[in-house]
């Protein structure tokens, strides 16, 4: 597996905002769609490109067209959080949605909805969790993107914890991870320290 510390100073100021307790929900969304931008960008640099030539009003140019599609699955509902900037960024993409509930008391993942288009097996795809904790939703998003032939994933998230880093590790070597940080350790209930809290509350502002 690669992991892949995105160290942009610009993520890194966004992720102070997102760590920081005071942010009001407004600024947090700001802050959560300008980090996804970046995240996302790097998470794609190596898209395969065709080359092309375009005429322009001075004449013909060189150039290079993003030449696979690219799917992107928000795991419900927090990464609903990095979707847009995603689509900013690759307007053509295709959607999938896998919802996985987290019990409050084991902290393990049921999933509860899964919807991902046909054709992955030929696609990029990028998963979209914020928050990868113990690792669990991430292993069964991969499991479900697998199993439906997408062999070129890479997950997209702002904070990490060495647990799940570790677990994807074990379980989905050929995965990618960007993150722009892995922090500490997770505590009794599962929640990464230092992290941010909890990400869909802070999103939502159903604390
Ligand atoms: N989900 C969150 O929102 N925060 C954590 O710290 C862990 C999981």
């Amino acid at each position: 597996m690669s992991l892949h510390i995105v160290d942009h100073p610009l993520v890194q100021d966004a992720l102070v905002t997102l760590r920081d307790k005071r942010t009001t929900p407004e600024s947090f969304r700001r802050a959560a769609n300008q980090i996804s931008v970046l995240l996302a960008a790097e998470a794609l640099r190596n898209l395969p490109t065709s080359d092309v030539t375009v005429d322009t009003p001075m004449g013909l140019a060189e150039g290079r067209r993003v030449s696979t599609d690219v799917v992107v699955v928000p795991i419900l509902r927090a990464g609903l959080g990095m979707l847009d900037a995603v689509l900013e960024l690759v307007p053509s993409a295709r959607v999938g949605h896998i919802g996985l509930q987290r019990n409050e008391t084991t902290a393990v993942a049921s999933q509860y909805y899964s919807k991902v288009p046909s054709g992955v097996d030929k696609s990029v795809v990028l998963i979209v969790d914020p928050m990868l904790a113990t690792g669990g939703s991430a292993v069964a998003a991969l499991d479900v993107l697998r199993l439906a032939g997408a062999t070129r994933v890479r997950i997209v998230c702002i904070v990490a914890a060495p647990e799940g880093v570790r677990l994807v590790e074990q379980r989905h070597p050929d995965a990618a991870i960007y993150t722009p940080v892995v922090d500490r350790f997770l505590n009794d209930q599962k929640y990464i320290v230092p992290g941010l809290g909890d990400f869909g509350d802070r999103l939502y502002g159903t604390l």
